[in-house]
């Protein structure tokens, strides 16, 4: 049994709880402009090619080999209060590999986190459902067509799965990534907030913009949209922060 791997990623501590693994799964569904890991957004192997060395990023790996690059660390996930996270890409394309191995992190008493922008079918999330101890779920925009067009997603099914982890009791840590131009007007934060108010969310993680994908788009030969665009400033945040919180508990990730 394989999955479809683009990166492991030991001693992880913005992706959950405490020290974690990250296993990047490869391939997602999304398109969004600033994706800071453009490498895991095709399925099929893609090379990276940077000034000094080339890459291959993407590749087949069996359960165990996955299975045995993550026990590498148990002892740190046990003192830290840590685990795996499984990101992307998107995880949740490749549901059915990612919880047979999540039925093995449970055996081993391992926690695990799941990574997804929620855009995905419903039988996705309830595979991971019972396996996962909690939820990093990207809600990046309230506005449909936007949404739609500058990053091929669904507001509809998006909203449907994070209210079913919702309604099934998860553990649901709900991140917004801050992206100038497209969902940090005022206007913009004001429908995301009124839009959460009403899904019964109660606090939210602000993620700062930033350009470390910079790299990679030159690596891949792709154009980067973002190369020019400053990430906020405090003043920019605190702005943000103050109208969210006028609709929910907002903490920004340092
Ligand atoms: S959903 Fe995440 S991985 Fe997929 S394109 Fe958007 S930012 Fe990249």
């Amino acid at each position: 049994m394989e999955a479809n791997i683009a990166n492991i990623q030991h001693f992880s501590v913005g992706d959950g709880a405490g020290i974690r693994t990250t296993v990047f799964f490869k391939g997602c569904n999304l398109r969004c402009p600033w994706c800071h890991n453009p490498e895991a957004i095709p399925a099929a192997p893609i090379t990276l090619r940077y000034p000094e060395k080339s890459e291959i990023c993407g590749r087949r790996m069996r359960d165990e080999e996955i299975l045995a690059d993550i026990l590498e660390d148990a002892e740190f996930y046990a003192a830290s209060g840590g685990g795996v996270t499984f990101s992307g890409g998107e995880v949740l394309l490749q549901a059915e590999a990612a919880a047979r191995l999540a039925r093995q992190l449970k055996a081993l008493g391992i926690s695990l986190w799941i990574d997804t922008a929620g855009c995905v079918p419903a039988d996705a999330i309830d595979a991971l459902l019972p396996l996962a101890e909690a939820w990093l779920f990207d809600y990046k925009s309230a506005d449909e067509l936007r949404l739609r067009d500058i990053c091929g997603a669904e507001l509809s099914r998006i909203e449907e799965n994070l209210t079913r982890l919702l309604s099934a009791g998860a553990d649901v840590h709900l991140r917004i990534p801050l992206i100038p131009g497209f969902n940090t007007g005022e206007g913009d934060l004001r429908a995301i907030g009124a839009r959460l108010q009403r899904l019964g969310i109660r606090r939210a993680e602000l993620l700062a913009f930033h350009r470390l994908g910079v790299s990679k788009y030159d690596a891949l030969g792709l154009p980067y949209p973002y190369r020019d665009i400053p990430p906020q400033t405090p003043e920019e945040l605190s702005r943000i922060r103050q109208v969210l919180e006028e609709y929910v508990q907002i903490s920004i990730e340092p």
